[in-house]
């Protein structure tokens, strides 16, 4: 029986650790490292705010609740839903949206095109914005027990509703390999060895596989802290996020590492709460952080039904 709210819980917690600190410089935070939950701060929410990674990331879970399967339009409902209406938001507003995202949307609102094909796809297009909400898709692709190439076209379509450009989809294939291998019980290092090891050039260009050289061709994890960067740019999203789970050995710590390297500290957090979450599961997280998060409840109720779901 798989249990998403691992990954799922993991995720709205590393984001909502981030949300306040979102933008700091690095140098900062190594002053003062930030370990609790805390308010107000970047976005002025209350502490325990999640933002849109989160957002998204549970309006493409009540997607598949409805569907059983992906369906691209119904997500694309649902983020129009988010970016309306605030469903999906912990405070009953939005306060933060990826430039992406938001035209991606709004052409699916404008019937611009069917949803798979409204993700923007212009190099300037490679914002962390679809890989801060793809998590569910590993989730699902392990549950159907798709085969690689499988994977891939899912991932593709699904990045696609807002990033169609070929790096963000890269980094999401990525990220969805590496989440399904720990899911298969493999250890953070063998997950690492897989993804290395995948065939890039049968889904992927050779410009864009060079963009991710650092992470499949090297050691992500041998960087020094200085060489890693934290921006929105999916690629350094990826690495940060790689370097920090395979540099620390508990999810708080992993949590605790993310979010004071600055910059963008809620997708990072998110990225490295999601597979942290999946690798030592909801029972390892901090307590009071848990307490802290907003719509806990909520959040859990749904991933009990997008459990029934996975495992049915
Ligand atoms: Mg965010």
């Amino acid at each position: 029986m798989i249990d998403s709210k691992n990954g799922i819980i993991g995720l709205a917690i590393g984001d909502a650790m981030g949300v306040p600190l979102e933008f700091y410089m690095r140098e900062k935070l190594m002053q003062n490292p930030k370990t609790e939950m805390l308010g107000y701060g970047s976005h002025n929410v209350p502490k325990g705010s999640w933002s849109d990674d989160t957002s998204m990331t549970l309006a493409t879970i009540d997607a598949i609740i409805k569907d059983k399967k992906i369906n691209c339009e119904t997500i694309a409902t649902n983020f129009l839903e988010w970016m309306k209406n605030a469903k999906y938001t912990p405070i009953d507003r939005v306060f933060d949206i990826g430039r992406t995202c938001l035209r991606a949307i709004t052409r699916f609102e404008d019937k611009q095109n069917v949803a798979e094909k409204c993700g923007g796809n212009s190099e300037m297009d490679n914002g962390n914005g679809s890989l801060m909400r793809i998590l569910p898709i590993t989730y699902y692709c392990y549950c159907q027990r798709l085969t690689e190439p499988e994977i891939y076209e899912t991932v593709e379509k699904v990045s696609s509703i807002t990033h169609r450009h070929e790096i963000s989809i890269m980094g999401c294939f990525i990220y969805v390999i590496y989440g399904i291998e720990l899911l298969n019980s493999k250890n953070l290092t063998q997950a690492y060895k897989k993804i290395k090891a995948i065939e890039y050039d049968k889904y992927f260009s050779q410009d864009t596989i060079r963009r991710y050289e650092r992470v499949l061709k090297n050691n992500i994890n041998k960087y020094s802290l200085d060489e890693i960067k934290s921006t929105g740019f999916v690629v350094d999203t990826l690495e940060a996020t790689l370097w920090v789970l395979l540099n620390t050995d508990s999810y708080n710590q992993a949590i605790i590492r993310a979010i004071n390297l600055g910059n963008d500290t809620d997708t990072v957090g998110a990225c490295v709460g999601g597979l942290a979450g999946i690798y030592y599961g909801q029972e390892s997280i901090n307590q009071s952080w848990k307490n802290d998060l907003l719509k806990f409840d909520y959040i859990n109720n749904l991933c009990d039904k997008f459990n029934g779901v996975l495992n049915s």
